[in-house]
């Protein structure tokens, strides 16, 4: 049966963690809390299985923050003839639109229609109408709108910043988007209220197996990220099936039970970088081409604002294979020449200034976990072109690894993996069937009627039903009102409740994670981070010299961004 309800709070987790011995395992221990791991212990703990997951350093600080945060069927799958993965995609963009309807929104997309010399091809625009039908057919419908052509006056109220004179008309089509981090969050949090055992900064460094079967029976645990500095406690926790769910570093534990493997991941590094929106204006999201190579890029308004304005628009993103550091991945000069690039040549700049290096407020960088199958295993296919189909498998010693897929299919991933867990454990009737399909994740309601820009409407599509809690600790203490990080909507409240009731435990968790400040505004960020340090310490008990040090973290992971972003890695991009 799956454990009995406990606070999403550490140390009450690690308590329970420890309680998982030989005598008593846990039925799932799950290692990897990004959106995989946690929907995979979401899964298990409402099939009543009791379920443990461990992450080594925050939830979704791995691909999960970084992604270009589309629920989506992507457009371009279709165009790559895969067609399973785009019907998949926007059966669970529905599922998640009804189970999570305060984290998950309609997104509009444009796709500007240009003329040549004067001059619409022909061939373009009946391509991209064909495309169109395609993406409705195979499900976009689903979300209640269909596709449709708008006239260059149209398309220019929504990309007044582009080649007005070359604007022909648009083709508008409709997706989902939410944010990456927070949802991992909301689904950890929604695992944790179905019993399951959920803990961050803890790294598995060993799977241990039976002696006489030679089946995994366990892992050991570092109490903190297994990098060394401040690692603490080993803890040995016992369960009848381990899922190995570690994104990116899926290898890395695999080669804990297993010595010799083959390469299971080609890591494929996606950046994107943020920008004022006052110089691209957008109030829908834009494809654009880039120029000399089939890929295109997404404009994609982020902070909206009261009268249809918004703080910053958002931009990415690229594909390109990836062999270096999983940890840190980077963006660099290379990445941000080729979006700079591209973005100039759609802004015209009798109507916009050029967008430089200097008005870059933030970027993000994260490695896509593809799935290096046999069919794929060409090194000179384009990462662009391989498949975001997910994989389920079992080593020798019974180490269940789920890998690859999308942010948008987490659900169907982890039902897919706990099926064969549950038939692994031969588990009783009623834990063979996911119970996730029609799940609510935490906070879901009644979709607000507040308007974009105010308050309510931020706490609502970040808390749905729980912003009641941050609108208490308001009451409770006015000045926790305040914003957090100068221009941002975040509140400091906010921080307050990440520290006491989501489990963060670090400078950067706040701002990178529960709220996005660091992404979309790093100066503004790390201008506040002083103040939030302060106001966070009490909470966590800090002394000045730790409180100093995650200041000190904080600032070195934002100077290596600026960094990175210096220097030119000489990175040839592939094409979509
Ligand atoms: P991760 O999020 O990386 O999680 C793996 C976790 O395992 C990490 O948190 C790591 O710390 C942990 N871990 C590793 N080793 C250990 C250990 N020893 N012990 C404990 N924990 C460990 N998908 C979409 O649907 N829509 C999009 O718009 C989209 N855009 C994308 C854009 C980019 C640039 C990229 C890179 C991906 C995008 N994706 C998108 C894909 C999606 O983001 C990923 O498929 C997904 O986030 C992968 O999640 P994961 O949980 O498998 O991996």
């Amino acid at each position: 049966m799956s454990g009995a309800k406990l606070p999403f709070e550490r140390g009450a987790m690690l308590d329970a963690l420890r309680a998982g011995t030989h005598a008593d395992p846990f039925d799932v221990l799950v290692i990897g809390g990004g959106i995989t791991g946690v929907g995979v212990a979401l899964d298990a703990a409402a099939r009543g299985l009791r379920t443990a997951l461990v992450e080594r350093d925050d939830f979704a600080s791995g691909t999960s923050s970084k992604s270009s945060k589309m629920v989506h069927g992507g457009l371009r799958y279709l165009q790559n003839g895969d067609v399973r993965l785009v019907y998949e995609a926007l059966r669970e963009r529905r599922r998640l639109m009804k189970n999570a309807p305060h984290l998950v929104e309609i997104l509009p997309f444009m796709i500007p229609i240009l003329t040549k010399d004067g001059v619409v091809s022909k061939k373009v625009a009946k391509a991209l109408g064909s495309a169109m039908w395609m993406y409705d057919l195979t499900g976009g419908w689903r979300i209640g709108k269909l596709h449709k052509r708008v006239s260059a006056a149209q398309a220019a109220v929504h990309f007044p910043t582009t080649y007005l004179d070359k604007l022909s008309a648009g083709y508008l089509y409709f997706d989902a988007a939410a944010d990456d981090a927070r949802l991992a969050l909301t689904v950890a949090r929604t695992a944790a209220e179905h019993g399951a055992v959920v803990v961050n900064r803890c790294s598995v460094i060993d799977v241990t197996r039976d002696d006489e079967t030679g089946q995994a029976n366990g892992v050991t645990v570092i109490d903190g990220d297994g990098r060394g500095d401040g690692d603490g406690e080993r803890i040995h926790v016992a369960a009848r099936c381990i899922v190995n769910a570690a994104g990116v570093w899926a290898d890395e534990v695999r080669s804990l039970d297993e010595t010799a493997h083959p390469d299971s991941i080609r890591p494929a590094k996606g950046v994107h970088i943020t920008v004022p929106w006052d110089k691209v204006r957008v109030d829908i999201a834009v494809i654009i081409p880039v120029r000399a190579d089939r890929r295109s890029l997404f404009l994609v308004p982020w902070g909206p604002r009261p009268g249809g304005t918004f703080d910053h628009v958002y931009v990415g993103t690229t594909d390109t294979d990836y062999d270096g550091p999983l940890d840190d991945p980077q963006c660099t000069a290379d990445d941000i020449d080729y979006v700079l690039t591209a973005l100039n040549q759609a802004l015209d700049p009798d109507i916009t200034e050029r967008v430089t290096s200097d008005d870059i407020t933030g970027v993000w960088s994260g490695l896509r976990p593809l799935v290096k199958s046999a069919t794929d295993n060409d090194s000179n296919a384009k990462t662009a072109d391989l498949s975001r189909q997910h994989q389920v498998a079992v080593s020798d010693a019974g180490v269940v690894r789920v890998n690859g897929g999308k942010l948008t299919t987490y659900r169907e991933m982890a039902e897919d993996t706990v099926d064969l867990v549950a038939e692994r454990l031969d588990a009783p009737r009623r834990a063979r069937r996911s119970a996730t399909r029609h799940l609510k994740l935490l906070g879901a309601g009644r979709p607000t009627t507040a308007a974009p820009g105010t308050t309510d409407h931020h706490l609502a599509h970040r808390y749905g039903t729980m912003a009641d809690e941050i609108r208490a600790l308001i009451a409770f203490r006015t000045e926790l009102a305040e914003p957090l990080v100068s221009g941002q909507p975040y509140l400091r409240a906010e921080a307050v409740y990440a520290v006491r009731r989501e489990m963060a435990t670090t400078l950067d968790d706040v701002l990178a994670r529960r709220t996005r400040a660091h992404l979309f505004d790093r100066p503004a960020s790390l201008a506040a981070a002083h103040d939030v340090a302060e106001l966070i310490a009490d909470e966590l008990g800090w002394s000045a010299e730790e409180t100093a040090r995650q200041l000190d973290a904080y600032r070195r992971l934002c100077e290596n961004e600026e960094n990175a972003g210096a220097q030119h890695a000489h990175v040839a991009h592939t094409t979509d």
